[in-house]
């Protein structure tokens, strides 16, 4: 039977120039392998269970970056070490508190379920009351720029239901949580609240950073993202020109910056070994869940792609680099340092990819590079089908390898799993574990493992 199979292979080599049959029969091997003797859901249970939410500057943060070093290791990485860079240390404090009065009878209070937004500054944990004025959307806060001051300021933007891909939604949506607090606060507001980046059907709410823009205004008012759920009960309250009372406490705050790190694990390669070829995801999360899909997901799959390539004993020609990335979340850091240390030391990349999009079943892989090579890509296709990927189009890369896109021109890409589902957990208290699903996250690893492979033998 082996012999068999070697037969075909030599065969395949010389008739087609280039070995379809090969590949096909390796990807296959990769797929085996995975699927049956995978560890990126045992991997994934130890980061979400054992060490939990790893925010920049927590001590869990320190703890994933231990483990993360000693996994690679055990999983057969020629040399794994940690890059150090600075990170925003951005804390809670505690709990986020939002209570609703209205009617002026005192039974009607109502506790919104609330998150302060990361990066946002608290009301130094003491209660902070206003009336409420909603609004639906930045043309309408222009209109109502005049009732603005001394009030609450509540974005109710929704989701837009008519896209199909709810990237498209978040990417709209973003505006508010990002530029929202600061474009209030020009207008006299002492807090803003933000109906959660997501269109699910529960009341959880949803952080993100925020990012001040001290050019509209210096106040930096607190922030806090509301649940759907309430966020319409708020918006039904107002729309019956009620005038409410909201009092808000939230303790958030920034200490000094500390020391994070990548943490980087290395398959030399035997051909081009200055040739770099990246996968990776971030390793840091929001407080609220345990970073399951956003995004343990992908330092998961990442790791078990140098696991199965050291199983099946593949040499790489090229030297392959998984990277855990410090810091996406609330500042990029970690792939504003990998970037950077990159470049200092005239570093070739040919290629990066990334998992940030969930742990869910893989579709698509998106990719920014030139057209020829996207081609080369495409004609790829074929072998990821039957592994769930059917396109790979034109698009982006993940956050954390956009640095080496724009300093060093590195084509990127970015695996893009079935989207419908990722916005019902992205940095909420539900994004733990238990939604995960073995299978959807062993097969994003198999399309990865699989189109590293693909450029470490062909290059791009
Ligand atoms: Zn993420």
């Amino acid at each position: 039977m082996k012999k068999t199979l070697i037969i075909a292979i030599s065969f395949s080599l010389v008739t087609n120039g280039f070995s379809q049959t090969a590949d096909s029969m390796m990807i296959k091997k990769i797929s085996d392998e995975i699927l049956t003797n995978g560890k990126a859901y045992d991997n994934l249970h130890h980061l979400t269970k054992k060490i939990g939410g790893r925010l920049s500057g927590s001590p869990q943060m320190v703890k994933a970056e231990k483990w993360g070093v000693g996994i690679m290791q055990e999983s057969g990485a020629d040399k794994a070490w940690l890059q150090e860079c600075m990170v925003p240390h951005w804390v809670r404090g505690g709990k986020d508190k939002a209570t609703c009065y209205y009617g002026g009878d005192p039974k009607h209070v109502k506790s919104l379920d609330v998150l302060a937004l990361g990066n946002s500054e608290g009301t130094k944990n003491k209660d902070l009351t206003a009336k409420v004025i909603l609004v639906d959307s930045f043309d309408e806060l222009e209109r109502k720029k005049d009732s603005v001051k001394g009030s609450i300021v509540f974005y109710n933007y929704k989701f837009n239901q008519a896209y199909v891909n709810p990237f498209l939604a978040y990417r709209e949506a973003g505006a508010y949580r990002g530029s929202g607090p600061s474009r209030a606060a020009k207008y006299g507001a002492v807090a803003v609240i933000v109906r959660s980046l997501s269109g699910s059907t529960d009341n959880n709410p949803h952080t993100g950073a925020t990012r001040y823009d001290t050019t509209l205004s210096k106040d930096k008012i607190p922030a806090m993202a509301i649940g759907l759920r309430d966020a319409d009960w708020l918006n039904d309250q107002l729309r019956q020109n009620k005038i409410l009372r909201l009092t808000i406490k939230t303790n958030a705050h920034f200490l000094p910056d500390t020391i994070g790190h990548n943490v980087i694990g290395e398959l030399s390669g035997s051909e081009f070994p200055d040739e770099i070829i990246t996968i990776g995801g971030h390793l840091d999360s929001w407080d609220p869940g345990e970073g399951a899909h956003d995004d343990g997901a992908g330092c998961v799959q990442t790791i078990e792609v140098l696991r199965v390539l050291k199983a099946l004993g593949y040499k790489p020609k090229r030297t392959i680099r998984f990277v855990l990335f410090m810091n996406e979340e609330n500042g990029l850091r970690g792939g504003n340092k990998y970037a950077q240390e990159a470049k200092e030391k005239n570093e070739k990349h040919i290629f990066a990819l990334e998992s940030d999009a969930g742990g869910f079943t893989p579709r698509t892989i998106s990719f920014d590079g030139s057209a020829e090579q996207l081609k080369k890509l495409q004609s790829w296709v074929p072998l990821l089908y039957p592994y769930g990927v059917y396109e790979i189009v034109n698009g982006g890369g993940g956050a954390d390898i956009g640095p080496l896109n724009r300093t060093l021109k590195t084509p990127v890409a970015e695996l893009a799993p079935d989207t419908q589902r990722y916005f019902d957990y992205h940095h909420a208290r539900n994004d733990v574990f238990e939604n995960i699903n073995k299978r959807e996250l062993q097969l994003g690893a198999v399309n990865m493992a699989a189109l590293i492979y693909l450029i470490d033998k062909y290059g791009l």
